[in-house]
């Protein structure tokens, strides 16, 4: 076979780029855009509201090193490293037992020792205006605000909702969800702490439900409080002093939560996942596929494996590994492991150390006991929680 009948026939293999419409631009699908236009595909993405109110939104993440991996890979983490906090310890403390355990950096994998963090602290403006800047640079993305945009296909290839919890897509495609209510709420608000080291993000289980405090640099920690969701809303109309208050009565000794940043906010929260993940041509992603109890702080890290799964279907079926018809059941089967067991791993986190059952208390004791002794275990679970149950097989060699 001469030099262009070869060209041609491998001109053939490959299949024309994908036209990809992306319905929500929150931190899933502004970094699904990314990841799908990096990925050679041709990128719409929609979003109901406008930027300001997008970015308005006051959270914080805690990035694992499965999100770092991604941002890295999408040239993300240079722009980005200069907002974010890195911790080097991460604290556990069982309040009901009066037991503590800290993870550092030599319970890393080898392999992320080089990064010098057990994780990163970053403000959810500062990560939205850095996604938003790169998606108005990208001549394969079109971006448009304010616009509520068909679960249709229109002229595009695939069709990804991305459009959160209450997902507007996924019930218009008639996709139903499990739904597992919490008693708990979740509080959640920026304070300034004194005597809380900024290096150190704290996971506190108390019988009323877990506190976690991550520190965003300085002396500025976001506060995510669980509790009955009664608690939640009676502390949000609480004044500032009577908030600091109590939050001091359960601080770690020696801390002292000085001044309220922003007005608290109170939120349900629920387990819950979607019974399909689409059809053909339409695919659910993020949190309109699954949401979690935040304890743990893996919302937002398993949203960006969906990404990184995706992106990586779409490479394969670039380099035709994989036909268009497969997308969805390939992108199904990658995922599935991974976020039932976070979603089972959250949940029995919340049911067992929100409790003060006796039997379990003698549970706890022994986990955290074994924790505490070996750093092999601890090992493990930081491993868990960067990339779910997946990936066990680096851990063995590494
Ligand atoms: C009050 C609150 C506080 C939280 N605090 C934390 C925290 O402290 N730390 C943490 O890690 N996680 C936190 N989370 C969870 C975290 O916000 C989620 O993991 C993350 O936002 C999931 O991203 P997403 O893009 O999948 O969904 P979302 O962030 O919900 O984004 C969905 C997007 O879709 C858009 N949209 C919806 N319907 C349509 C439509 N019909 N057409 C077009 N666009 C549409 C919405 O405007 C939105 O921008 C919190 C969640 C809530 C609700």
């Amino acid at each position: 076979m001469d030099f262009h009948n070869r060209k041609r026939k491998t001109d053939l293999l490959i299949p024309p780029p994908l036209r990809i419409k992306i319905i929500g631009a929150g931190p899933t699908g502004a970094l699904l855009a990314l990841a799908m236009s990096r990925a050679g595909s041709q990128v719409s993405l929609y979003d109901s509201l406008d930027e300001e109110s997008l970015l308005a939104r006051s959270r914080a993440y805690a990035l694992t090193h499965s999100s770092r991996e991604l941002l890295d890979k999408l040239s993300l983490w240079e722009p980005l490293s200069p907002f974010v906090n890195s911790f080097t310890t991460l604290h556990l403390e069982d309040r009901g037992l009066l037991k503590k355990v800290n993870f550092e950096l030599n319970d890393l994998n080898k392999s992320h020792l080089k990064y010098g963090a057990i994780g990163w602290i970053v403000d959810h403006k500062s990560l939205m205006k850095i996604l938003y800047s790169r998606i108005s640079q990208d001549p394969n993305i079109l971006f448009e605000l304010l616009s509520e945009s068909s679960s249709s296909l229109d002229n595009n290839d695939l069709v990804v909702a991305a459009d959160g919890p209450t997902s507007f897509t996924r019930r218009s495609w008639g996709i139903r969800v499990f739904n597992l209510p919490y008693r708990q709420g979740c509080l959640t608000a920026k304070v300034i702490i004194r005597g809380a080291n900024e290096s150190t993000a704290h996971e506190i289980l108390r019988p009323e439900g877990p506190l976690a405090l991550l520190p965003m640099g300085g002396e500025i920690f976001q506060v995510v409080w669980s509790a009955p969701i009664s608690l939640c809303k009676e502390r949000a109309a609480f004044t500032t002093s009577q908030f600091l208050d109590q939050l001091a009565a359960i601080l770690p000794y020696g801390f002292e939560p000085d001044i309220l940043l922003e007005s608290p906010t109170a939120f349900p929260m629920r387990f819950s996942l979607s019974l399909g993940l689409g059809s053909r041509n339409k695919l659910l992603i993020g949190e309109s596929a699954h949401r979690f109890h935040p304890v743990g702080g893996q919302g937002l890290n398993v949203c960006w494996r969906d990404v990184q799964t995706l992106m990586h279907l779409i490479e394969k079926y670039n380099n035709g590994m994989v036909k268009r018809g497969s997308l969805l059941t390939a992108y199904s089967a990658a995922r599935f492991l991974d976020v039932l067991a976070i979603g089972v791993f959250t949940d029995l986190l919340v049911r067992v150390y929100s409790n003060r059952f006796f039997p379990l208390k003698v549970l706890r004791f022994f986990v955290i006991t074994l924790i505490s002794l070996s750093s092999s275990v601890r090992r493990f679970l930081l491993h868990f929680m960067t990339y779910g149950p997946t990936k066990f097989f680096t851990i063995l060699s590494d």
